[in-house]
């Protein structure tokens, strides 16, 4: 197959958006596409030469692909630079030089896709000294042979900046129209690819065996499988009714998730998003291939950065130190993890992800050595809300994140985000972490027990600017009985018979007050009110930012009216609420 064939389809689906056209246009390339090299025209159109979790990359850079073009045409790279500055685009540079070409060769060979990839692939495993010269001739060679508009595609799957917006999904649908003959089984054609987050492999597997290689298709440790993801919910009761009776609560482990593949004496540690992080933790592989007793097995669990005094956890970006190339050893001491691990997919020639996680977890503990480093997740197993509820505070406690709630009877559900995992996580239980001081404007008259005092407050926060309170809830919980009896004593000296003028609200009080008495409340979320006036209309036209589930915490005596939260940290905390959500 020509290479230009491949160019030619990057050049078409660079002007397409939708999505059907781009499936039609992906069969008719995978229709025309020897068996042979379907795997490498599916890693091109990806801009890659082998799958991600690969980790070996090109070692080329900008001015490296500069040198090669400039040796291929004959044109300096200093005018090459020059260019680049003026286009911005180095693809453009190439096709550019191309056309511009100042040694010509006699006889030009047509560059065909295999040429291409074999080129590439030998680029880069060419290591060591002088590898650098040697990468730049063997690039150059492909620019000799290549047309403008191919060095312009090959420049940019050299640099990774290809970029067709072809969709992992699409391609899935358009192998199986093209090899399974309909869509309908895009299914267990995506199954076996979550079990070897292959592409490539896919596509080589259904041309070569057809539906019923994918089929049988099995993991093979030293391929990751596609993670299984948690769904979320508010509260546990929430999480229960989802699960069904008993479950599984772990810690949720606040670190990197990882999958560790674990073949004899070699092991490799896979990302959440699938790279190749082994060299990160040679750690946590010494403890993987020293406490795990099966020659090969795939687990996965949580690395946790700790306090190396203290040997309490820290937060994840701990781990960010050790995302380097060089001096690893300095950095595992530096900055020491734990693991924690939690399932278990594969031992010895079997597949465990269609067992029940009660049955994985058992086999878990069977084959795991643990000690002060190598654990467990922390579990109980339970149905009992009340003993969750103090599961999770415990968890938080001891700065994990919160929990996740597992059915004891699922599966392991490759690359799905599905119910049989629930996460519960601080920020949204709590989504207001801190308490905020606000002044009393207002209040409603109390009913049976608080029909001789107030029922509830109207509290406002203080606007700066326009030096005015701007109401934020009605608080009517949290007060004992004795706080409820004292709120006349303190509230009526200072009764007013209207709203006070420096008071902004749009609720109609029992009763109105000078704003001076300031009182501390906490609530479970800020959201936007049309009844209260908080920075009316800052995020929202008609909008203010008001407190749900208000709860009265204490008095501050000692603090004035203007001391008050203000308008503008209640919308710093709504904002950084909905930052929290939206992670
Ligand atoms: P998040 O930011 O909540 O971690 P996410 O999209 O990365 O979100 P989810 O699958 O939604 O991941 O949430 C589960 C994540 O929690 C896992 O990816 C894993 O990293 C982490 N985790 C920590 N402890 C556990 C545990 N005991 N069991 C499963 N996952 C755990």
């Amino acid at each position: 197959m020509l290479f230009s064939e491949l160019v030619n389809f990057f050049e078409k689906i660079e002007r397409i958006t939708a999505r059907s056209t781009i499936v039609d246009s992906l069969v008719s390339l995978f229709r025309k596409t020897p068996k042979e090299i379907i795997d490498k025209v599916v890693y091109l159109i990806q801009g890659e030469i082998y799958p991600d979790y690969y980790g070996l990359e090109l070692g080329l850079g900008e001015k490296l692909t500069l040198r090669a073009i400039s040796n291929a045409y004959g044109i300096d790279t200093y005018e090459l630079e020059k260019l680049l500055k003026s286009f911005g685009d180095i693809g453009k540079v190439a096709e550019y030089a191309a056309k511009r070409r100042k040694q010509i060769t006699l006889f030009k060979q047509p560059l065909t896709v295999k040429r291409v990839y074999e080129t590439l692939e030998k680029i880069a495993r060419t290591t060591g000294e002088k590898s650098q010269d040697t990468k730049v001739r063997l690039l150059s060679s492909l620019y000799v042979d290549a047309s403008p508009k191919e060095a312009k595609y090959l420049t940019r799957i050299v640099l990774g900046e290809l970029r067709l917006g072809v969709a992992e999904m699409t391609i899935l649908d358009a192998l199986a129209i093209t090899f399974a003959k309909s869509i309908g089984y895009r299914e267990e054609i995506e199954r076996a690819y979550n079990l070897c987050s292959d592409l490539g492999e896919v596509a080589k597997v259904l041309a070569n065996e057809g539906l019923e290689g994918i089929r049988k298709y099995k993991i093979k440790p030293g391929r990751p499988i596609r993670m299984m993801l948690a769904q979320r919910v508010e509260n546990v009761r929430e999480a229960a009714l989802k699960l069904g009776k008993e479950i599984a609560a772990e810690w949720k482990y606040d670190g990197e998730r990882f999958q560790a593949h674990k073949m004899d004496s070699k092991v490799l540690l896979f990302s959440r998003r699938l790279e190749n992080i082994t060299n990160q933790y040679p750690d946590a592989v010494e403890l993987i291939r020293k406490n795990i007793k099966a020659r090969e097995v795939i687990v996965e669990g949580e690395i946790v950065a700790i306090n190396p005094d203290t040997g309490e956890f820290l937060p994840f970006q701990e781990l960010m130190h050790r995302r380097r190339k060089h001096d690893i050893e300095i950095a595992v001491k530096k900055y020491p993890i734990n693991i924690f691990l939690f399932d278990i997919l594969y031992k010895d020639g079997e597949s465990l992800i269609d067992k029940p996680y009660r049955e994985r977890r058992k086999i878990l503990e069977e084959i795991v050595e643990v000690n002060d480093k190598l654990m467990l997740s922390k579990q109980i197993v339970t149905s009992d809300l009340e003993e969750i509820e103090k599961f999770f505070l415990e968890a938080i406690e001891h700065g994990c994140e919160g929990l996740v709630l597992k059915d004891l009877e699922g599966n392991y559900r490759a690359g799905a985000r599905e119910w049989l995992w629930i996460k519960l996580k601080k920020s949204y239980q709590s989504k207001m972490v801190e308490p905020v001081d606000l002044v009393v404007v207002g209040a409603f008259y109390g009913k049976g027990k608080r029909a001789k005092s107030y029922g509830a407050l109207l509290v406002a926060s203080y606007n700066r600017e326009k030096d005015i309170f701007e109401t934020v809830c009605k608080v009517g919980s949290g007060f004992t009985d004795a706080d409820i009896e004292r709120l006349p004593e303190i509230l009526d000296k200072y009764k007013i018979d209207r709203c006070h003028p420096r008071v902004f609200s749009k609720m109609e009080a029992d009763v109105w007050f000078e704003p001076k008495v300031v009182i501390e409340v906490i609530g479970d979320e800020l959201t936007l009110s049309p009844v209260h006036t908080c920075c009316y209309g800052k995020v929202q036209a008609g909008s203010g930012i008001a407190i749900r589930f208000p709860r009265f915490l204490r008095y501050r005596f000692d603090k004035d009216a203007r001391d008050a939260t203000t308008s503008e940290e209640i919308l710093e905390m709504y904002k950084r609420q909905l930052k929290r959500i939206e992670h």
